[in-house]
This record gives structure tokens, sequence and C-alpha cells, in this order.
């Protein structure tokens, strides 16, 4: 579980509803379930926590960030990427939607509207077969979260799970799942730093659900072999000038 841990440091009313951080908050339920391991990182780590050694034991990063999407290193964007492409699962909540990572991963502006106001947020379960679906109501309501609408800046999701409707008439694709390589991308669309979302059980449930759905079932490097044939080929007429261009 990776988050910014900015907001909590300097904002008392985030500090109250999160006082350890959005990233306990989330780590802890998910350590409480059979068969998941739930460590932390965060920005001002080094390396943002995020080292090649902690990347290779992780098999799903959940990203919660926010005001400094800008300081998260470039190189260390590459690496999250590239362990995506190999398999691993990629969680991104919320705000996460400017991520670099997200972006990168997307491809597109990944823009939407917004609005801090007295919203109530209705989650429409649209795809209740998923396996991100699984125990939850046909539709719950988060009481006050901040409006996302639509025109969301993603590719056309490979599976929409969840729709959320808010009380200023905007609907938002708010569960929305893509492959990337390998791996698997969850986007979740609650948790606005100023609100208790990341407390309610549903919520907490996704959560859990998206993360075993995003478990890896396979690591595979991009090596682009070079390799023999495995039934015996023909003459090969270009042979020789194929070896004086240095074919791959
Ligand atoms: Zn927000």
């Amino acid at each position: 579980m990776w988050n910014e841990h900015r907001h909590e440091k300097q904002d008392p009313r985030v500090a109250a509803i999160y006082p350890r951080g959005i990233h306990e908050a989330i780590a802890e339920p998910l350590r409480a379930l059979d068969g998941i391991e739930a460590c932390t990182a965060t920005l001002d780590e080094e390396e943002h926590g995020l080292t090649q050694a902690a990347l290779d034991t992780t098999g799903v990063l959940i990203w919660w960030g926010h005001m400094a999407h800008g300081e998260v290193r470039d190189d260390i964007v590459a690496r999250v990427k590239k362990r995506v492409l190999e398999g691993m699962g990629l969680i991104v909540l919320h705000s996460a939607h400017y991520s670099k990572i997200f972006k990168a991963l997307m491809g597109t502006t990944c823009s939407l509207k917004w609005r801090e106001a007295s919203d109530k947020e209705r989650l429409w379960t649209v795809n209740p077969g998923h396996p991100i679906s699984a125990g939850l109501p046909e539709h719950f309501e988060l009481p006050m979260e901040e409006m996302y609408g639509e025109p969301f800046g993603i590719p056309e999701p490979d599976e929409l799970v969840f729709i959320s409707w808010f009380t200023g008439g905007e609907v938002f694709r708010s569960g929305a799942a893509w492959r990337r390589g390998n791996g698997r991308v969850f986007y979740f669309r609650p948790g606005h730093e100023t609100y208790p979302s990341y407390h309610d059980k549903n919520v907490r449930r996704v959560l859990a659900n998206a993360v075993r759905w995003a478990r890896p079932t396979v690591r595979i490097a991009d090596v682009c072999p070079n390799v023999g044939p495995l039934e015996p080929l023909p003459p090969d007429p270009d042979a020789q000038s194929r070896s004086h261009i240095g074919h791959r």
C-alpha cells in the first residue's frame, strides 16, 4: 500500500480521520484477511519505499496520491510500470487518477470534472458477477464525498464494475479494470482525504476483492529473445546478407 502521506501531516482534519495515515487505514483491514500480507510505503521514504527489492516481493500495489504527483521520480514510475507489465497488479485510488503511473499505463489524459461540496455518492454495482463485486449490494452510498464527473479521460475499460451517481447530478465510471501486459489494473474512485471513505465497510470489501482479483498469475520479464526454430528450416537464401546487417 503506497501513500503520498502529505495531507495527513499538513491538515488536522485529515489527520483526525486517518491518524496513522491513509496507508494504514487501508493496509490494516487487509492484513486481517487470510492469504494477504499487507505492508506500506510512502513518498518520503528512500526511493519512495519502492525499491526494486520491494517491488520484486509485491504481488499487488495500491496507490494513493494527490498533491505531490510531480515529486514521484520518473525512474521509479518506470520501475513500477515494468513490474505491472511483468504481471504485478495495480490498484489506483481516487485522486491518483492523475498520478504518473496511472497516466503512463493508460496513455490518455485521465482528466475528469470535480467538486468539493456536499454531494452524496451512490455507487452502482453494474457487473455483479465480477470478482470485485463479490458480496456487495446492488448499490451503496457514501454520505459525503468529493464529486468526480464524466467525461473521464481513460481508455475504454476492459471491464466496468461500478458507476457512481452524485447528488449534483453527475455520473462517473468509478470502478474500471484493464489488463496491461501481464498485469491487472483497477481504478476505484472513492477516497477524498477529508472524508472517512476508507473506513466504510463496502469500500473495504471492494479493496479486498480487488487485491485478490489483481494478484499476479505469472511474472514474465520483457527480454525480447532471439530464438532458434522448433523444427528444421529449409535453406535460407538470405542468410549471408542478413548476417551482414546484424539482424536481430
Ligand atoms: Zn479528492
